[in-house]
């Protein structure tokens, strides 16, 4: 099939690539001319495990193709189209809202391509609020444009984007077209040969399933971050709480780990997006509520475990930092835990020494005062972070910290000083290599 994609980023380039390896002819628009740039020479402008070759053979095979949005090229490519994805952002507005603007000026755009565009399929892979493909159909409408506008919401998981892309758990198509569930249908085969879970549905249900599975995600964390508080308070440990927890088949063991919150692109704009969307129904969301506090204040953990150790002698200390980005495997930094934390710690007048196996470009980019002032600085060997720091604090639990040296991280320390944002490490051996050691939801280390 001919596909056109809106918006090349962590979304839309793995679905125009993976769509480009099975055989369709892609062409991909966005309106960053340094991605483009970048994803014309096959370099992938996100870190994502198989991105890269997936890029490299969908451009060698010429079935993969990238425009600026407002080239010719794109332009004559959309009307040859027959499915128009949508992977725009819909980013947070102060609010809590839903930023719309990029969603409709891709629909201004669909509004100047010739003809009434019956034959086409604009689906939505963007989390947008519920009700959105209905505006969408009017405002093109108005317009003489009348494609059969569907969802299709996507649930890659960033870190894992390509494989989960390759083999999704399900895809859901939210329309009730029958000729447009048939082209999706043939269109997601080719990922679906062991077992069919394709679901389709109703437009708003497609639409509301995205936000339900980001808010009962959101609300494991924050439920095992909760009991970790409570646990810690009453003298518990929440590693065997969660042990004694996850044997029950009811409940499993996913997002089920305590740690210091939940961040990225989705979560939390998702849980904010739905809580407005609530409001105006005057449905209030008061679980998710809850849970957004929640998880708000677990975000400040390693900052207030800092505080209680060092008092109101904090300023002038240095400490190491291991992981930056929001999770493992990825370089994303959006409503990462640890950008709110170097806030935090540059207000405490705490330096800060950095690693990360992928974000540090976007942290260098993203505080780049900072670090041309030296408050931040950033190594490219863990080890050299620790280097005359008062202590570390694990924040992103990537696989290469998982087992470090202790050894060699006492050495290096100033004081030896562990938070375990993420508790990976076992407190029991932290205690006996003698580190005073901090992990979530547990007091029985000094
Ligand atoms: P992103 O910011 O990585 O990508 C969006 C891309 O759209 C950018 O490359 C941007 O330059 C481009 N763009 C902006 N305006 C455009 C326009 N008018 N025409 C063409 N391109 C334009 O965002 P993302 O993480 O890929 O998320 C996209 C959507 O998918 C969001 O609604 C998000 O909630 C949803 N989503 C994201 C994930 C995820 O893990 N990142 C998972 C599921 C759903």
């Amino acid at each position: 099939m001919k596909i056109a994609v809106f918006g090349a980023g962590y979304v839309g380039l793995v679905q125009a690539a993976g769509l480009a390896s099975t055989g369709n002819t892609v062409f991909a628009g966005d309106v960053s001319h340094e991605k483009l740039e970048m994803m014309r020479q096959g370099k992938s402008p996100i870190y994502e495990a198989g991105l890269e070759e997936l890029l490299e053979s969908g451009l060698k095979s010429k079935r993969l193709n990238f425009y600026h949005v407002e080239d010719a090229a794109f332009k004559k490519a959309l009307q040859e189209a027959q499915v128009i994805f949508v992977a725009v952002g819909t980013p947070e507005k102060p609010d809590g809202s839903s930023d719309m603007q990029y969603i409709f000026k891709v629909m201004d755009q669909l509004s100047t391509l010739e003809g009434d565009l019956s034959d086409k399929v604009v689906v939505t892979k963007s989390t947008v609020p519920v009700g959105t493909g209905d505006e969408i159909e009017a405002y093109l409408k108005k317009k003489g444009k009348t494609p059969v506008v569907a969802s299709n919401p996507e649930f890659l998981k960033q870190g894992s984007a390509v494989q989960d892309f390759m083999k999704p758990e399900r895809v859901i198509i939210g329309t009730l077209d029958p000729k447009a569930v048939a082209l999706l249908t043939e269109l997601h085969h080719p990922f679906m040969l062991k077992r069919d879970r394709i679901l389709s549905m109703s437009r708003r249900s497609a639409e509301l399933v995205k936000y339900a599975c980001n808010s009962f995600l959101a609300t494991k964390i924050s439920f095992i971050n909760e009991m970790a508080r409570l646990a810690e308070a009453m003298g518990a440990d929440i590693r065997e709480i969660r042990a004694g927890m996850i044997t029950d088949s009811r409940i499993g063991d996913q997002f089920l780990f305590p740690g210091i919150g939940y961040g990225g692109s989705c979560l939390p704009k998702d849980t904010h997006s739905l809580m407005v969307q609530g409001r105006k129904l005057q449905e209030p969301m008061k679980m998710m509520e809850a849970i957004d506090f929640v998880n708000q204040r677990q975000r400040r953990w390693v900052a207030d475990k800092l505080e209680e150790l060092w008092g109101n002698k904090a300023a002038g200390k240095s400490i190491a930092l291991w992981g930056l980005s929001f999770k493992p495997n990825t370089d994303d930094l959006r409503e990462a835990p640890s950008v709110q934390l170097i806030s935090r710690l540059m207000e405490m007048g705490v330096k800060i020494q950095a690693h990360d196996p992928a974000a540090m470009e976007n942290i260098r980019k993203m505080f780049s005062a900072a670090v041309y002032e030296g408050k931040i600085r950033l190594f490219d060997d863990p080890y050299e972070a620790l280097k005359g720091a008062s202590a570390l604090a694990l924040v992103t639990e990537w696989s290469e910290y998982r087992s470090p040296d202790f050894d060699k991280i006492k050495s290096e320390l100033k004081e030896p000083i562990i938070l375990d944002g993420r508790n990976i490490f076992d407190p029991k051996g932290m205690l006996e290599k003698g580190f005073r050691y901090r992990g979530v939801g547990s007091n029985s280390v000094a």
